[in-house]
């Protein structure tokens, strides 16, 4: 096993047509009577406890209200977000590429260990890539019900692949893939490599300037993108 190669989810691997905004919406409602600025409050590269934390501090909730609201706010959540999946009308877009890339990673599953580095719990997480039919692809993942500082996933995910497969992996082994400059800049403590995809809300130079050692506009030339990733 010599690569292992963590995505990030929501504008990386997929869009959603606003499922998850709209299920955050009403599950805040439901719990704590408020959303704070919901409509126009940033959400890329977050975790979802700190989006929540973000909201309810903008709100001027104290963080002990916070802190007691957040498990029955992920209850919520996650059967709002299921809700808005089974809609009929409801839409989620594997980005390009993707499927393709997934499939060549798969098929070195000697020399790959594929995982998720989100930012979404774990089952939200797992809800939206069942949504866009790739659920089963990853073999290990850090979630934002880990942790709520994104810097602090990556170590989580080496300790869930050694875990998964008995294999230590080392900084120069691991591969961060993802769509903002919080994805290229979590795993600098470790010394993790970053490779950033402008399929979501940032540029190709902002994700250049966050360190990244290779930037695609997609992950569409999936031998260039291999070679970034195992090369
Ligand atoms: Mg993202």
């Amino acid at each position: 096993m010599k690569r292992l190669v963590l995505f990030d989810i929501d504008g990386t691997l997929l869009m959603t047509d606003g499922a998850p905004r709209r299920a955050f919406h009403r599950a805040m409602l439901e719990v704590y009577r408020t959303t704070g600025p919901i409509a126009t409050h940033p959400f890329d590269g977050k975790t979802d406890p700190q989006i929540a934390r973000e909201l309810l501090t903008h709100a001027g909730l104290p963080a002990a209200a916070v802190d007691r609201g957040l498990s029955a706010l992920w209850h919520a959540y996650l059967r709002e977000l299921s809700a808005e999946f089974a809609q009929p009308g409801s839409r989620t877009t594997v980005l390009p590429g993707i499927v393709a890339l997934l499939g060549e990673l798969e098929s070195r599953g000697d020399e790959v260990l594929l995982g998720l580095l989100t930012g979404n719990i774990q089952e939200g997480a797992w809800l939206k890539l069942a949504s866009a039919g790739i659920r089963n692809t990853f073999r290990i993942g850090a979630y934002g019900s880990d942790c709520e500082r994104r810097d602090d996933l990556p170590p989580v995910a080496v300790e869930r692949a050694r875990a998964a497969v008995g294999v230590e992996f080392m900084r120069t082994d691991i591969v961060i893939i993802g769509d903002t400059p919080s994805d290229v800049t979590c795993g600098r403590a470790l010394g993790v490599r970053a490779i950033g995809v402008a399929t979501g809300r940032y540029g190709r130079g902002e994700l250049s300037d966050a360190g990244a050692a290779a930037v695609f506009d997609d992950l569409s030339q999936t031998d260039s993108v291999l070679e970034a990733i195992l090369g």
